[in-house]
């Protein structure tokens, strides 16, 4: 199909709303497939994460939508542009901060901002103010630390007030403190409704941040949702830990009783501990339990599963995508 035609049969499938519609996206390295028929929606507002192991072709694709790399295959509408071939005219509305940006070391941080001020908003002051470099405007780029300089991308990303602005593993490398600063920079973002495409693999970034998270793996998509509707459907059950002092009369009865508890899937004896497992409902059904047999343990543990835990089971469970592939640890993304 010609471009024009592509680009009016997504915009005929797009509505103001949707700021990236990407159907079947594939891009091939040499013969290798690293992204293989990918959909993927972001509407406007939205906070969307990618998230999945090393290799899995986040940044591949979003150097597709961006227009820096050419698909070999699929549909692409961003802002109502094809970026195959409308590349120019989408750049300057999106804010990007890509993985292993660097500036030159010496340039300082308001001549930083000054040469992307492409736009020439007056917007500048006010975002050095906003993320907390305001007092670092003469500092030279090398001199920063590598919060602020993530804090610096972020400024640069925004300065053409962008309606879209894509985050390339945002705070890889910062310690928690910076991680945090730099993430309540991006709730602001949310706050006033930017859509954001954030590529990560941090499980805790992608919990704290996004509206919905696309999981890939392998080049394609696994699964989509809310952070709370992944956990739903990939975290298991839950686990209570408990100690039962050594005077209590009836145990063997009370472990008994508990095995028979409505969504206990197993309880376990570990010295003078009790862990009994099962769904979610356990928290409450052998809390009941516990509280009828006047055996409340003051170090009562409960561990529910939360995003990390969901994601890991979700990519764990699946089977190399090829029949005869290596299995991959997901956790490192190596071939095993
Ligand atoms: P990471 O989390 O490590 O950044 P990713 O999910 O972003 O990974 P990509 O960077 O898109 O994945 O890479 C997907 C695969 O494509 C990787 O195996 C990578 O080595 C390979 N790759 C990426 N860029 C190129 C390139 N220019 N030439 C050849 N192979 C490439």
């Amino acid at each position: 199909m010609r471009p024009e035609g592509r680009l009016a049969m997504m915009q005929g499938m797009t509505t103001e709303r949707d700021v990236v519609t990407v159907r079947g996206l594939r891009k091939s390295y040499g013969s290798r497939v690293v992204v293989d028929g990918l959909d993927l929606d972001v509407r406007a507002g939205e906070i969307v994460g990618l998230i999945g192991a090393n290799g899995a072709g986040k940044t591949t694709t979003v150097e597709c939508i961006q227009g820096l790399r050419r698909p070999d295959g699929g549909m692409l509408s961003v802002l109502g542009y094809d970026p195959v071939t409308q590349a120019e005219q989408l750049r300057p509305r999106l804010g990007s901060q890509l993985q292993d940006s660097g500036l030159p070391d010496r340039l300082r941080v308001a001549e930083a901002v000054e040469l992307f001020n492409t736009s020439r908003s007056g917007a500048g002051a006010a975002l050095l103010e906003r993320f907390g470099l305001a007092e670092r405007r003469r500092a030279a780029f090398s001199s920063l630390s590598g919060g602020e300089r993530q804090r610096l991308f972020l400024v640069l990303a925004l300065l053409n007030r962008p309606r879209l602005v894509i985050l390339d593993e945002l705070t890889q490398g910062l310690d928690p403190a910076a991680r945090r600063n730099v993430w309540s920079a991006v709730g602001q973002l949310h706050d006033e409704g930017t859509t954001v495409l954030l590529v990560t693999h941090e499980m805790d970034e992608a919990e704290a941040l996004c509206d919905r998270i696309v999981v890939m793996r392998a080049g394609r998509v696994l699964d989509t949702g809310t952070p709370r509707e992944l956990v739903g459907r990939h975290g298991r059950g839950a686990t209570l830990d408990f100690a039962l002092p050594d005077s209590f009369p009836s145990t063997a009865v009370l472990l008994e009783e508990l095995r028979r508890v409505e969504g206990v899937g197993d309880v376990e004896r570990l010295a003078q501990r009790v862990v009994v497992r099962g769904d979610r409902r356990i928290v409450a059904f052998v809390g009941a339990a516990l509280v009828r047999w006047d055996a409340v343990p003051e170090d009562l543990s409960v561990h529910v599963p939360n995003l990390e835990d969901a994601l890991l089971e979700l990519l764990d469970s699946e089977r190399p995508l090829s029949a005869d592939g290596p299995a991959i640890n997901h956790l490192t993304g190596e071939r095993q």
